[in-house]
């Protein structure tokens, strides 16, 4: 088989082909040799390719204007021949290099690993049978199906094509999707004109095809262009990019600062040295660096909560704005319902008969009245019956006891209710083989299947599709019997009958095939159909749907319905699940508008009737664009699901792009912000929810982390500006920064959502994250933290304390405030006193580890030496506590006087 790879495909036989890959073309390769294939070949992966080294990675962690400060402190102090500080300096920039690039590394392992989980798969023919399989156990030869929405998993050579187009732009850059063709082509036919191949990674936008695997991973042209497969995980996200950008204007603010400092204090005649440790120390103080990496690790911690919720992040932002989501438009079928169809009723030959029994499984029976009825008795509902059975693509089957389908369970709930009545399936399917088949799309609404009969030789056409659909289609009907004029009248009231009960309304008809070839003319029909009957089945609403919407409405989220179904199958659900509360309508409420009606609205009228609606029926997915934009124009932010190939631009545009793991096709999860493990509406809610959280402990970190950075940039400015010894060295500054902020600060990326996150109001996108409030605090608290560390320095040096004691105690006056201040910064809207202590259990954690190891600061020799730190006397010790404890107390009346003016400002 080797030698066959490299081959010039395009230019061989389908014949020829199959010959030397050794393939059935009608029954794909057998189980037995697509086992000996894997394991000749691996499994179908591309390498992925790293954009850069680890070595590189590391190395661009010194690329930070924090870091360039500390190296050119490092080296002036190693001139100095300040040994030992010029050593912390300098491993202080390794170590933090080295905690940057692990925790960098982590979240992009945690990024990319949730893209792992997502796999993609594709349908092939095995032993004759058709499957579903991921797309990395596809070995050479393998027969593959392809059909719009699909990715192509591998490099092939079609055999069949139908109307099949590909968007091959990630290859060939070209962004008009290919027109496929079976025909063959010159050997020297450049790689985007073989049209008679398609290749890995490439998106079919349309039609359908069939090709058999001639290259697959590294082998393929993508795999052998190295095109990054995984492209490059992206930390960047709007909030990210604006700290990175705040604190590199703060940079340039202090470097100017610190550079004043020097020149002023040698202008006055203090020593060189002296100063330069001030400025170098204000810089390191003050510069609230850590800040982006930290934002970094709590968004991808945010992205692990998610996905144990089943909602995987494909695009870090989307973490962000989930928080600030106000519209979520929801499919319906599947999302807010099971999608586990049951056929109910069916109306045919003038008559309607009830279908009993619930679920796939094949029990039951057709009734009227209550009488059983026997199929054979009445053609017209047998025919009825039998279109729903051949006009299909799914499969029952039994698997531990339990009935299962395979396929689409709209069309596994018409083989059931076929089977009920006693249709013998493979008897059937015998008789009258499919010999093509136009496949359902949503944008076509009808699916089409072609059966030579075996008895009589006739060639019968099965339709089946939405009922305006099929009645534009037909021409006549099944009546007591007969084929008789059409009275669509009739048909469309019973429609709306079990519509409005909620159920999902099948039109079936029939027409005689003209010609006598086995293939549909083109990928369309025209028309000339015999209407024979509908089937209603129910689709009930997902149990946990219902609460997921309540949360929504008190969070201020509003939620609308858009849907390819039928408009009043669609408000009996929205009715069912209180859609309209989410409009604060009443239950009985639920304003429509169809995708017929909204053709007819101009740009304008539509951004007034988005808004208003609430369910919008038998929308093509072309039209959910629109309905994105015209949302967007009223500054909503919009989460949008979309599982369809046609969805993809509605995905794009949308503000969060919600694609369905389960039922999804490829080009709509390409398309996705985020995916559904489980398609489930409730699973947004969840993530909505997560979204808020994320960002809470976000803001609670920045409330917590900036006094600390002002707090020491202002005690190291009033001792220059008083002209005193500093009360904190460079090293001590950078002792504080780092063990505060990876044993205290990072502990907030754990606190849990707080019990109120889902009844405020969506957080305005562009709103700040430093409001008026969160400013006054952090300055409170810089102010505490100056008073409470200058304080104590000055008073213990004026009662004759060592120098090096007194600073010891000013940095512990640091350490402490902070972690007191920790346990103010665990909510930001409940008052620290009625927060559940125990409820973050990482925070006691961390703060019992920093409480350790500030101990070995101030009493190990060793660390005494380095950081220039002494033991503390008991009375010390006791300062340090009560300014902690007072600053902690003083934090909580900010909160009391706070939510006394918010309450006000409520009532006014
Ligand atoms: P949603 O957008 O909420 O998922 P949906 O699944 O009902 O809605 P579509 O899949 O676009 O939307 O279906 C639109 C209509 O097409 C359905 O109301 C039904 O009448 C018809 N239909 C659905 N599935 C099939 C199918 N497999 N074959 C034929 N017609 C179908």
């Amino acid at each position: 088989m080797e030698r066959l790879l490299n081959r010039h495909w395009h230019h061989i036989s389908i014949e020829q082909l199959a010959n030397l890959v050794e393939t059935d073309l009608q029954k794909g390769l057998s189980n037995i040799e697509v086992t000996r294939r894997q394991g000749l070949f691996g499994p179908n992966v591309v390498s992925a390719q790293k954009k850069m080294g680890p070595i590189k990675r590391f190395i661009l962690q010194f690329h930070q204007p924090l870091v360039y400060v500390l190296l050119a402190a490092g080296f002036v102090t190693f001139f100095l021949k300040e040994w030992i500080d010029a050593v912390v300096i300098l491993a202080v920039v390794v170590i933090n290099a080295i905690i940057g690039f692990i925790q960098e590394s982590k979240a992009e392992k945690a990024i990319e690993s949730l893209r792992e989980m997502v796999t993609t798969e594709a349908t092939v023919f095995r032993a004759g049978k058709k499957t579903r399989i991921p797309s990395r156990e596809i070995v050479p030869g393998d027969l593959v199906l392809l059909q719009s929405g699909d990715k192509v998993p591998a490099d092939m050579r079609l055999s069949q094509v139908r109307e099949l187009k590909i968007d091959e732009s990630a290859l060939t850059g070209e962004s008009v999707s290919v027109q496929k063709e079976d025909d063959l082509f010159t050997p020297e036919t450049i790689l985007a004109d073989r049209k008679n191949m398609a290749y890995n990674g490439t998106l079919v936008t349309y039609g359908q095809g069939q090709g058999i695997v001639v290259a697959i991973g590294d082998k393929t042209e993508t795999g052998r262009i190295s095109r990054l497969i995984s492209e490059a995980v992206d930390l960047a996200t709007p909030l990210t990019k604006k700290i990175t950008k705040f604190s590199h204007v703060l940079l340039y603010v202090i470097l100017a600062l610190a550079f004043l400092t020097f020149a002023v204090g040698v202008f006055r005649g203090e020593s060189a040295i002296e100063m330069f440790m001030a400025s170098v120390a204000l810089a390191v103080g003050a510069i609230p660096e850590g800040l982006p990496a930290a934002v970094t690790i709590m968004l991808a911690i945010g992205v692990r909560r998610m996905a144990n919720r089943k909602a995987i992040i494909r695009k870090l932002p989307a973490v962000e704005t989930l928080g600030s989501t106000t519209v979520i438009c929801s499919d319906k079928t599947g999302t807010l319902t099971q999608n586990q169809m049951t056929v109910q009723h069916l109306f045919c030959d003038g008559q309607v008969f009830d279908v009993s029994g619930i679920g796939y499984q094949p029990e039951g029976e057709i009734t009227k009245d209550d009488q059983p009825i026997r199929v054979d008795e009445n053609d017209v509902l047998q025919d009825c019956l039998t279109a729903g059975l051949l006009c299909n693509e799914s499969e029952i089957s039994q698997n531990d006891g339990r009935w299962e389908i395979q396929g689409d369970p709209t069309e596994g709930a018409l083989v059931v209710s076929a089977i009920k009545s006693g249709l013998n399936k493979d008897e059937i399917e015998s008789t009258l083989p499919t010999c093509d088949i136009i496949p359902f799309e949503s944008q076509r609404q009808y699916m089409a299947t072609l059966h030579h009969n075996q008895d009589s030789g006739e060639r019968v056409v099965y339709v089946k599709g939405a009922v305006e659909k099929l009645l534009s289609m037909c021409d006549s009907m099944m009546m007591d019997g007969n084929e008789s004029e059409l009275d669509s009248e009739l048909i469309i009231n019973k429609t709306n009958e079990f519509a409005s009960r909620g159920m999902r309304v099948l039109a079936l008809a029939k027409r005689f095939h003209p010609e006598d070839h086995n293939h549909f003319h083109k990928n369309e029909l025209d028309g000339g159909l015999c209407f024979l009957g509908l089937q209603a089945m129910i689709d009930p609403p997902r149990p946990e749907v219902e609460s997921a919407i309540q949360a929504c409405k008190s969070a201020g989220i509003r939620v609308k319905m858009i849907t390819g179904d039928h408009v009043l199958t669609a408000s009996a659900i929205a009715k069912q699940l209180g859609l309209s509360a989410t409009h604060g309508y009443d239950s009985e409420t639920i304003p429509t508008v169809t995708g017929a009606e909204l053709i007819q609205y101009s740009d304008e009228e539509l951004v007034e009737l988005a808004q208003k609606a609430v369910v919008f029926a038998r929308v093509a997915p072309e039209q959910k664009l629109k309905l994105v934009e015209a949302l967007q124009a009223k500054n909503h932010v919009v989460a949008m699901t979309g599982d369809g190939v046609n969805d993809a631009p509605a995905l794009k545009q949308a503000d969060i792009g919600i694609a369905m793991g389960i039922t999804g096709t490829e080009v709509s999860k390409e398309a996705g912000d985020m995916l559904l493990t489980d398609d489930n509406f409730a699973t947004i809610e969840s993530a909505v929810e997560e979204g808020r959280g994320v960002f809470d402990n976000l803001t609670k970190f920045i409330a917590w982390t900036l006094p600390t950075n002002m707090g020491e940039g202002l005690v190291i400015l009033a001792a220059i500006i008083a002209g005193i010894t500093l009360p904190i060295l460079p090293v001590q500054i950078l002792w504080i920064n780092i063990t505060t902020a990876l044993l205290l600060g990072l502990m907030l990326a754990f606190e849990p959502n707080e019990q109120g996150i889902m009844t405020r109001p969506p957080r305005e996108s562009n709103s700040p994250i430093l409001t008026r409030n969160l400013i006054a605090r952090i300055l409170l608290v810089s102010f505490l933290m100056l008073c409470g560390a200058l304080g104590l320095f000055l008073w213990n040096r004026s009662v004759g304390v060592g120098l090096e004691e007194a600073r010891t105690i000013a940095v512990s006056v640091f350490v402490f405030v902070e972690l007191a201040y920790l346990f103010n910064c665990r909510s930001l809207t409940i008052p620290t006193l009625k927060m559940n202590f125990f409820s973050n259990k990482l925070a006691i954690v961390g703060s019992i580890a920093m409480f350790i190891v500030q101990l070995f600061y101030i009493y190990s020799p060793w660390m005494n030496h380095i950081f220039h730190s002494a033991p503390i006397r008991l009375g010390a010790w006791i300062q340090i506590l009560v300014v902690s404890i007072v600053a902690f107390w003083i934090v909580i009346l900010f909160e009391f006087l706070e939510n006394r003016q918010i309450t006000k400002e409520d009532l006014d």
